[in-house]
């Protein structure tokens, strides 16, 4: 303040001084006036010229101004610096928000006040059936047409979630979506959406267990309380007293299997999978079980079934031996269960090319037609409920062979053709299959 002062006061001191020199008292007044005019049209130059470039703010362009001007310039200078990396980490800070709501395996959409889409992420489009980009500012009735959503919106309480049919993958697939409102700041809204048709499935299919299960114990214990109540109330003769004890024993042990299916279902389910520890010799696993069907073919069929080992290369597989045992032996037991008396079973083992060691069961049963074959492994789907039932089957069999082979990471395969047989396949991964014995 004191320079701008200064060169004032000199200006005008230099302007009036020819006056001053010729001794004039208004030569000196204009002189100085006429200096503070100067001064003032050149301040007036710099203030503009500061003026014009803070209403830019460029700091690539600054004015090189001196004294006050020069001063201002530099510290609004600074000042804009500072403001634009407060604004730059603002924008940094606002993008990785965003980028991790989209990252959000829920659907986020923002609500202004009157409900039209401010911001919606991926998840949420595809929730709903949006487009993120085109669709904003859009009022959001107009883009979830849904009945529930209407309703829900118009009764405007939120304090529960609500759920509806969103778009799916295809039309005949709609896929569950739940979704929340919750109101913030003012009159806006947080719109939460998240896709619950894994978790229905699941609900769905844990209710259909429960029945099922329900429904397979009710029977045996119906026809076991049915025996109970005549024994109690009528006396029987000594044969008939045996007859009604071997039928009220069998549905007792059809009980027994049942429990103990399910038993072996869920210890599969809830262990973890059996790393590549016990090396077991195929051939021996496959007489073994080859002999069980010998014993159950005598036991429930005259005349007995041909059943024979197919003779394969001597190789060792991987994994826990009862659990393999117990699926090689569920299909032994179907295929002499489900062919007719006489008929014939082969099963072995075989290499392919690529290290992968296959069990194969090979029937001249009836034969299974082809729109079963996918639902076969599903637990108590049956093809042939009667005949399931007379062996005392429990719907579980290849249930459990499909968890025990996906354990080991193999899988299982179907041919059939009505009237000509099946051949049920277990096959395990090249790394669990050795040729030679270990330890
Ligand atoms: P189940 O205890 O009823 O035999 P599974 O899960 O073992 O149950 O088999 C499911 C259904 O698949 C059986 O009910 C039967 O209808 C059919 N099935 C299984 N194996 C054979 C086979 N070898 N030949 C014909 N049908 C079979």
């Amino acid at each position: 303040m004191i320079r701008r002062a200064v060169g004032l006061l000199l200006l005008m001191g230099l302007a009036s001084s020819w006056g001053w020199i010729r001794d004039s008292a208004p030569a000196t007044l204009l002189g100085a006036l006429l200096g503070a005019l100067t001064w003032l049209a050149f301040d007036s130059v710099r203030a503009y010229r500061f003026l014009n470039w803070l209403g830019k703010a460029d700091l690539d362009r600054t004015p090189r101004l001196s004294g006050l001007w020069g001063e201002l310039t530099d510290r609004s200078r600074k000042l804009v610096k500072k403001l634009e990396k407060k604004a730059q980490n603002s924008d940094d800070r606002l993008e990785d928000f965003l980028a991790a709501i989209q990252a959000s395996p829920n659907g986020v959409v923002l609500l202004d006040a009157s409900s039209r889409i401010e911001w919606c992420n991926l998840t949420a489009a595809q929730h709903l059936g949006f487009d993120p980009q085109r669709d904003l500012g859009q009022y959001v009735r107009n883009m979830v047409r849904h009945p529930v959503f209407t309703a829900y919106m118009e009764a405007g309480d939120f304090r529960h979630e609500i759920q509806f049919d969103g778009p799916g993958q295809r039309p005949s697939q709609p896929s569950k979506i739940s979704l929340q409102i919750h109101p913030y700041g003012k009159k806006r809204r947080l719109m939460m959406t998240r896709d619950v048709t894994a978790v229905q499935l699941a609900e769905a299919m844990r209710r259909d267990f429960v029945a099922n299960v329900s429904h397979e114990i009710r029977t045996p214990l119906t026809v076991l309380s049915g025996f109970v109540e005549t024994m109690q109330s009528i006396p029987l003769e000594e044969e008939d007293r045996q007859r009604y004890l071997g039928l009220m024993s069998q549905q007792a042990q059809r009980m027994q299997t049942l429990v103990s299916d399910l038993l072996t279902l869920s210890r599969l389910e809830g262990s973890p999978a059996p790393g590549p520890g016990e090396w077991v010799d195929a051939t021996e696993l496959a007489q073994h079980v080859v002999q069980e069907a010998i014993g159950l073919s005598a036991a429930i069929a005259r005349p007995v079934h041909a059943v024979a080992l197919e003779p394969g290369p001597r190789f060792w597989v991987s994994g826990v031996k009862t659990e393999l045992l117990s699926a090689m032996s569920n299909l032994l037991s179907n295929a002499v269960r489900y062919t007719p008396a006489g008929g014939s079973i082969r099963a072995g083992w075989r290499l392919l090319d690529d290290g992968t060691g296959e069990f194969f069961v090979r029937d001249s049963g009836p034969g299974i037609a082809a729109e079963h074959l996918p639902r076969l492994t599903e637990r108590f789907y049956r093809v042939d409920r009667s005949r399931s039932r007379e062996t005392g089957g429990t719907g579980l069999g290849l249930a459990i062979v499909k968890h025990v082979t996906q354990r080991h990471g193999g899988q299982v395969q179907v041919q059939s053709v009505v009237g000509e047989g099946s051949t049920f396949v277990i096959s395990l991964p090249p790394s669990r299959v050795r040729q030679h014995a270990i330890g």
